[in-house]
């Protein structure tokens, strides 16, 4: 496929282009923070920085409708009701611009949870398919980053469908914009295509890049988590400053829980769907009182456990890190980034990995 060039200063008039045909989500500055926000014209996109929150609202939105309901008395039975159901309008045709390459491998992560696992979910199947992901490569990490821990890089193109990386030639600010799928050429086809010295501004500036500290070796964290799962002091020391917010599940790319509810308005009413978050004591709450993950402890285990031991464990064969596994955490650093008392997941990881080995020398590994 052809690389195209994308002006800075033609950004917003191409956006305003795309919005003619897609509903797009755009990042835009909001004090501190970077969200995504409906595109209008009067808006400049802000793509220097990833964005604060993830990409997964285009495809798993925050509340969104299932379907609504009627109900209707038999006037000639009133022992009888009948109940009419209404399907949710299917999604609009949606474009999301400006997630980082974390973002778009995240989208992978949310399929195994919504299609692969024998149900598939249709509202997220019909979202994934109206949407396009337009993905900035990063061009440095910051001091969050950890994607390269999990098999992903800065300009990692899996997920997405049009990738842009920045670049300046000559003064001019902009970014060659390189087509991953055939829908993401057909969103190019009007740019002009990039020039042989913009391509090789652009390697010029990839080989500069400095490469990140190497991975820790992760080959047996999901042995070692398990070898570590019954140690409730480790996991209380771990989680001793957890607010319980669940401000790093709602950022997270990977993170898929979600809650069913229904609005009751008489006689009609409609059924939604809400994220939800592991990290709530009421989220495992059972009606009987008992509560399975009652303590900060066990909730911050099952949360770290399930993304480096529960998922590699459940998908052996989907191997993307350098240490032979895929984890259902692609390294966007998000939850270390706006976790309000610095929880740090990568360095769980790591406490895990050397509990595990003083523990059980010989024992640890060989689970994958
Ligand atoms: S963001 Fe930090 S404090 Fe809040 S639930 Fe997550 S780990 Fe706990
Ligand atoms: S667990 Fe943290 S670092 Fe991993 S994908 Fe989720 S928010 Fe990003």
């Amino acid at each position: 496929m052809v690389d195209r060039f994308l002006k800075d200063s033609d950004l917003a008039a191409v956006t305003a282009a795309w919005a003619r045909d897609f509903r797009v989500l755009a990042p835009v500055r909001e004090g501190a923070a970077i969200v995504y926000r409906l595109f209008s014209e009067d808006m400049h996109p802000f793509l220097l920085r990833p964005p604060t929150s993830s990409a997964k609202e285009a495809i798993l939105p925050q509340t969104e409708n299932l379907f609504t309901y009627k109900y209707r008395k038999d006037q000639d039975d009133l022992t009888r009701t009948e109940v009419f159901l209404a399907e949710a309008l299917p999604p609009e045709p949606t474009l999301i611009l400006g997630p980082r390459p974390c973002d778009a491998r995240g989208r992978h992560l949310l399929d195994r949870v919504f299609l692969e696992r024998g149900v598939i979910d249709p509202q997220y199947k019909a979202h994934r398919a109206a949407t396009l992901f337009v993905t900035v490569a990063c061009t440095s990490m910051q001091n969050t980053c950890f994607c390269h821990w999990t098999g992903g890089a800065m300009d990692d193109e899996s997920g997405s469908d049009v990738l842009l990386h920045p670049v300046t030639i000559g003064g001019v600010g902009g970014f060659v914009a390189h087509a991953v799928t055939p829908a993401g050429e057909e969103l190019l086809a009007t740019l002009p295509e990039a020039t042989a010295p913009m391509l090789e501004k652009l390697a010029e500036r990839r080989a500069a890049t400095p490469e990140p500290e190497p991975a820790p070796d992760l080959s047996d964290i999901a042995g070692s988590f398990l070898a570590m799962f019954d140690n409730l002091d480790f996991w209380t020391d771990q989680s001793a400053r957890c607010l319980s917010c669940g401000v790093c599940t709602y950022l997270c790319p990977t993170c898929s829980c979600f809650n069913i509810t229904d609005e009751n308005y008489g006689m009609s009413g409609r059924r939604l769907r809400t994220w939800d978050t592991c990290m709530s004591a009421l989220y495992t709450l059972e009606g009987s009182g008992h509560n399975p993950r009652f303590s900060r402890a066990h909730r911050l285990r099952n949360r770290v456990g399930h993304k480096f031991s529960y998922h590699p464990r459940e998908f052996p064969e989907a191997a993307t890190a350098p240490s032979g596994l895929e984890f259902s955490c692609t390294g966007c650093g998000r939850c270390i980034k706006s976790c309000p008392v610095a929880v740090d997941i990568r360095q769980i990881v790591l406490d895990v990995l050397a509990a595990a080995a003083e523990k059980a020398p010989d024992k640890v590994g060989g689970t994958k």
